[in-house]
This record gives C-alpha cells, structure tokens and sequence, in this order.
C-alpha cells in the first residue's frame, strides 16, 4: 500500500507541475501580476483558484486507482507534498502583489508572505482518512483543495494587514461579493479599518469567490504619503473621489446588513465612522439634544440616500433601553438592537 502511496504522489505532482507550467491562463495571470497591469488581489485570488483547479485536476485524473479505503500514512503522502507546492506558489504571487501594492502606495514596506497552515493540512489528511469509503471522500480532494489555496491568498492579507497595522499604519480591508452570496458574506462584505477588522473577513467557505483587498487606508502616515504623490489636483480629485465611494457604501453597506452592526460597540463603531472621515455629531433632537458622546449623549451621521444612523444611549431613552436607528430613502426607518437584531420601536419586542 505504500508503495501504491508513493507512485499516486509523484503522479499526482507530474500532473500538477505539468498542469501548471502549460497553462495558458495561469501565464497569463503571472505576466499581469509581475506586470504594470495588476488588479491587485483579485489577481492573486484568480491566480490561487487556477492553482488550486490544477491540483484538483491531478488527484480526478488518479481517483480510479485509489484504494477502498484511505489511511492515515497514505492521506498524507497523497495530500501534504501537493497542498505544500500548492501553497508555495500562491504564497509567492500573493506576496508579490502585495509589495505591488505597497509600492504603488508609496510605502518603502516590505511585503509578509503568508506561512503554511500545516493544521488546514492535517485537516484535510484526517477527513480523508476518517471515511469510510474511498469512493465518499472524492470530494474532498475538489473543492476543499481550491478552498486551501484561496486560504494562503487570504492568509497573506491578513499577515499584512496586522503588520502595517502595528507599524502604526491605519490599512483597510474591503471584502466584496461576488454574485449573490449567501447571507454570511452579505454580513461580512464591507470596509473594515484596522484594527476594526472582523476575524472571519480573512475566512471564504466552499466555494466561496468573494475578493478580499486591501487598501493602504487614510492614516496620517499614508495621508503623507500620498500627498507626496499627488502631483496635480485631477489626480487628488480622483484618489478623493475613490475614498469617498468606499466610505458611502460602508453605511450603505451596514444599512442594508444591519445585522453587521453586532460586530460593533456604540464606541467602536462611532471611532471607525470618525476614522473614515465620517461627520459624527451629538443628537439633534430629544432629551439628549447636543449632548457629547462622552459625556452620555447619543450621536448620528448622516449619508448618501437621505441615510442617517443614530445611536441612542439607555438614559432617557423611550424605547426601554439604548438602541440604533438607521433610514434611507430606499429601505426607510428601522430600530436596531446593540446586537444589530431589529425591533419594533412601539412595544420594543424583538420581530425576529
Ligand atoms: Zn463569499
């Protein structure tokens, strides 16, 4: 059987490398990566997707002699060699398109390269060969091996998003859907600034195509940076232009994802609304008209569509408790819970 092992794995890896050094869209995605072109990490997910698809192909094109059932030893050597390669690739282009980007952000910033997740690894060995039959278990070797390579790109942002962050960098992270999605990333879609950043941003379930980037953010490191590049108003015009899309569609976003509002302290999202240059302002009306938030009081911001959010303190609160409000022209008024749970402001029981 290990011998069997053994011949499986170096099929497995001549397919693969065969695969990967024939592809015409994988060279297509490494001249655009390494060019003047990038989109930056939509390519390293493409890119990880074809790799992941390459190596996906090599273990269908080897399921017909597999034995019945999989043991430990033999998961291992069918799975750790190929996920590693698979791993160093990715890991490559991801770090690659990283110092693509910091170097268009003006930053003298080496990139991080994600490290191999040996526990995703040994994941995927010990489902394998926890089945039963073979014949059960072939599904793991499709989607779970693209998921694992889409992992490493995801893994390289986070790496770097932490380390620009504790450089005292203020980076952001924009995750997108990509089609419908399901209700989990229609939660998670967004703009996050660091640290304001929900663990499971980094995190796509199967088949999950959402693109996670990153964006150099508006810390005053960078603003400097930046304005050291701006070499005419057209191009500051543009650049503001940009951010100002990213901030509207933040609220925009959290009105339509009011659930999202749950990853949230009434402090933490008011800091992050202020750090994306939203206007924060106290209470315009009511018991707590022009009080400060430090001071007790509410606040609210207004947006795009007619959108305002207001957060209501408990104390003098007639809804029995503090509480959000968001309207916009399109989805009109709805109360909200601290947990992001809405409620109906009449008796305060929960719809939902
Ligand atoms: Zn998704």
């Amino acid at each position: 059987m290990a011998d069997t092992a053994e011949a499986l794995r170096e099929r497995v890896l001549a397919l693969f490398a065969k695969r990967v050094a024939t592809d015409p869209e994988i060279a297509a995605l490494l001249e655009r990566i390494h060019g003047d072109n990038g989109t930056g990490y939509a390519d390293a997910d493409a890119f990880a997707l074809r790799i992941g698809q390459a190596l996906a192909d090599a273990y269908k094109a080897v399921q017909g002699e597999l034995p019945e059932h999989i043991d430990a030893a033999f998961a291992d050597t069918l799975l750790r060699e190929a996920l590693q390669g698979d791993y160093e690739q990715v890991a490559d282009v991801a770090a690659a398109v990283q110092k693509a980007l910091n170097s268009q952000a003006g930053l003298g910033l080496n990139a991080v390269r994600a490290q191999l997740n040996t526990d995703r690894i040994d994941g995927l060995v010990g489902r394998l060969a926890g089945a039963e039959k073979t014949q059960d278990a072939l599904w793991l070797l499709d989607e779970p091996v693209r998921n694992f390579s889409m992992s490493v790109v995801d893994d390289t942002l986070k790496a770097n998003i932490e380390f620009q962050g504790k450089a005292g960098l203020r980076p952001r992270v924009i995750r997108t859907m990509h089609g419908k999605g399901c209700k989990w990333c229609q939660d998670l879609a967004g703009v996050y600034d660091y640290p304001d950043v929900p663990k499971d941003v980094y995190r796509r379930h199967e088949r999950c195509r959402c693109v996670v980037t990153y964006d150099p953010g508006r810390g005053k490191r960078v603003q400097d940076v930046w304005s050291k590049r701006w070499t005419n108003a057209e191009e500051r015009d543009k650049i503001e232009a940009r951010k100002q899309v990213g901030k509207d569609s933040f609220l925009t976003h959290l009105a339509e994802n009011p659930t999202a509002l749950g990853r949230y302290t009434p402090q933490s999202l008011k800091e992050t609304l202020e750090r994306m240059g939203y206007a924060v302002k106290p209470l315009s009306s009511g018991r707590l008209k022009g009080v400060p938030f430090e001071d007790g009081g509410g606040y609210k911001v207004n947006f795009t569509d007619s959108g305002l959010l207001m957060y209501h303190p408990e104390r003098l609160s007639h809804h029995n408790g503090e509480y959000y409000k968001i309207s916009t022209g399109k989805r009109g008024l709805h109360h909200y819970e601290i947990n992001g749970q809405e409620f109906n402001p009449r008796d305060r029981h929960k719809i939902r």
